[in-house]
């Protein structure tokens, strides 16, 4: 089955030695320079064009002269190079943006509410844009000895200034498990949080913990949320989910046989659902005629239910 999933399968030319060599001033002033803008949580999107927008020099140069904003080199794109600009420290504007000249038709959005309407490639640069930019925004000390960080590498490497710890510190993914459970009776295993919309219901999913492989942190995460004991893990696919620093890992488990218990912690409510259920649900960000809503179709909880639902015809 052909898998599509939003935020990958980026093609971009990340240019791992051009960051090693790159002057970053001299990058950000080449005139044929492209640069991704993000600001606050949003980027400039036109779904109708279906691309992500790349904007010249002349419209952000007066931008980076004022606010010298972090940016940093995600690769090279038709040989140009391709740069993400965080300008967060810009004033806001009359149309939820900063100042910022946008080409017509163009608005601030964030990238959930676009996920599903560009194709995977220009939603997997966005996530990529916004991953590294975040991690820049929130890594600006050693976690070692506290000191600030100069970041190199074209912006991929924060060195501590200090000149005894010197430790490099490099963009983080936290790895998540996120689990389809079913049993034999042609049921899947969904839950809820209590801060989700009203009627959404999802696979189970966590956090990875040191010392757990990929299959332990999901036989974990579906006792400790539901009380239900999985085996036959098996994994389906991935999926980078960049608010702010996850890597989705999907996989289907069989249940070994208990009803489940919500853990009324992260989980207020856990239920099987059989597939003339799941038909009832919502599809598109409204509840369904029995109150049950399914996850955004830019996730991979979604991708991992229609994949089963498919699987049973
Ligand atoms: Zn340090």
């Amino acid at each position: 089955m052909t898998i599509l999933l939003s935020y990958r399968g980026g093609t971009l030319d990340r240019a791992n030695l051009l960051r090693h060599a790159a002057d970053p001033a001299e990058l950000l002033r080449r005139p044929d320079a492209r640069f991704l803008v993000y600001w606050r949580g949003l980027h400039p999107v036109d779904p109708a064009r279906s691309t992500a927008l790349r904007l010249d020099p002349l419209r952000v140069l007066p931008l980076i002269e004022a606010l010298d904003p972090p940016s940093l080199l995600l690769g090279m794109e038709d040989d140009a190079p391709l740069i993400a600009l965080d300008l967060s420290a810009a004033d806001g504007h009359g149309d939820g943006g900063p100042v910022l000249d946008l080409p017509d038709g163009w608005v601030w959005q964030g990238l959930r509410a676009v996920g599903a309407l560009l194709p995977a490639e220009e939603t997997a640069l966005l996530a990529y844009a916004r991953g590294m930019l975040l991690w820049r925004a929130r890594t600006r000390f050693c976690s070692v000895c506290g000191a600030p960080l100069r970041f190199e590498d074209a912006g991929h490497i924060g060195s501590c200034t200090a000149p005894a710890c010197a430790t490099q510190h490099y963009p983080r993914t936290d790895p998540a498990v996120i689990v389809l459970v079913g049993d034999p009776a042609g049921r899947i295993l969904l839950g809820r949080q209590p801060q989700w919309p009203a009627g959404l219901y999802s696979c189970l999913a966590g956090f990875v913990e040191p010392g757990e492989a990929l299959e332990d942190a999901a036989a974990r995460e579906v006792f400790e949320e539901a009380g239900v004991r999985i085996d036959d893990v098996r994994y389906v696919a991935s999926q980078p989910w960049p608010f702010p620093s996850s890597l989705m890992v999907g996989f289907t488990a069989s249940a070994c046989g208990a009803d489940p218990v919500p853990d009324h912690s992260e989980i207020e409510d856990v239920r099987w659902f059989t597939r003339a259920e799941l038909d009832r649900f919502g599809a598109d960000g409204t509840p369904g005629p029995d109150g049950y809503l399914l996850p955004g179709p830019d996730s991979i909880a979604r991708l991992l239910i229609e994949r089963w639902r498919r699987s049973v015809d």
